[in-house]
Formats: C-alpha cells, sequence, structure tokens
C-alpha cells in the first residue's frame, strides 16, 4: 500500500510512488472543452512531423489563446483534433502537456487531487505498477520548464 505521509513531513505525499499504466484509452484527449497547449518549438516539431510548413499548420491545427496557441479540437465532441480512432496522430510529437500527464502539479497537489484525476483516467488505479518518485520528480521538472524533455 502507497504511504500517505502526514502534513509536516518534507517529503512529498507521494514519495513512494503512484500507481499508474497507460491503457491507451484515449479518453484524456478528449471530454470537456479544454486547451492542448503548443510551444512555438512544438509547433515548429508538429508541422515537420506532419511535412507542413508552420504557415499551413497554424492554420489547419492552432488556435491563439491571448498570448498562447492550443491545438484546435472538435467543436461537439471536444475530440483534440489529432485524436482518431483513439490514437495520437502526432504521438512521436505530440506537446509536452501530453507527454507529461498524468504528473501535473495540479494533480499532484494532494492525494485527493489525484484520486479526482482517477475518475477521468483508468489508467491510475491500485492495478498499475508503481511509478518511482524518481520518475514522477523528472517529469513534473519537465512539465514545469525546470528540465527539457529529452524526446521534445
Ligand atoms: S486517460 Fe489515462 S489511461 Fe487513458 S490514454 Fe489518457 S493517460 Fe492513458
Ligand atoms: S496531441 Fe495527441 S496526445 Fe495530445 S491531446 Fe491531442 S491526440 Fe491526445
Amino acid at each position: 500500500m502507497l504511504k500517505v505521509l502526514n502534513e509536516n513531513s518534507s517529503e512529498p505525499w507521494y514519495a513512494e510512488g503512484l500507481r499508474f499504466k497507460c491503457t491507451e484509452c484515449g479518453q484524456c484527449c478528449t471530454g470537456s472543452p479544454g486547451y492542448v497547449w503548443v510551444t512555438e518549438t512544438e509547433i515548429e516539431n508538429i508541422a515537420t512531423h506532419l511535412n507542413l510548413s508552420i504557415d499551413e499548420f497554424v492554420r489547419l491545427y492552432i488556435r491563439p489563446v491571448k498570448d498562447r496557441y492550443s491545438l484546435l479540437e472538435h467543436p461537439k465532441s471536444f475530440d483534440c483534433v489529432f485524436l482518431k480512432d483513439k490514437k495520437c496522430q502526432i504521438y512521436m510529437a505530440r506537446p509536452k502537456q501530453c507527454r507529461t500527464f498524468p504528473w501535473w502539479p495540479q494533480l499532484l497537489k494532494s492525494k485527493k487531487d489525484w484520486e479526482e484525476a482517477s475518475e477521468h483516467c483508468e489508467g491510475i488505479t491500485f492495478h498499475a505498477p508503481i511509478v518511482p518518485f524518481e520518475t514522477i520528480e523528472n517529469q513534473l521538472a519537465i512539465q514545469e520548464g525546470k528540465i527539457t524533455c529529452p524526446l521534445a
């Protein structure tokens, strides 16, 4: 059983790792309306991956939101525009936001937040193997921009 550390501990509550294994259900690429944020570098990488010019890629797949960019989603299903038959069509070039899920600060803030995340991600389950603390911290650092994703 995963140990939940007390509030006075300096260690994160998930210090002994967390159970997760992606089932590739595609649920995190759909659902409620939302944003799949992409940086300019990621836009370049995905455009290259799709053999498109950056202009064409932006015209077809990007929406500006204030001073940021998001991938488009289908207006009715809210599927990410790159989700087809539950598979990511740009998997090798998917943005950091997707690569690091579910190791996001807001989901790891507390055990309660993590449990709530499990309601939307079937890979977060007691059946799954334990992902070690070091791996979680590494993914968090990538998500927070403290280190660069080696695959980006
Ligand atoms: S919702 Fe969870 S299990 Fe399903 S594809 Fe996303 S990360 Fe994997
Ligand atoms: S880019 Fe791929 S992994 Fe990311 S939300 Fe879209 S379909 Fe899912």
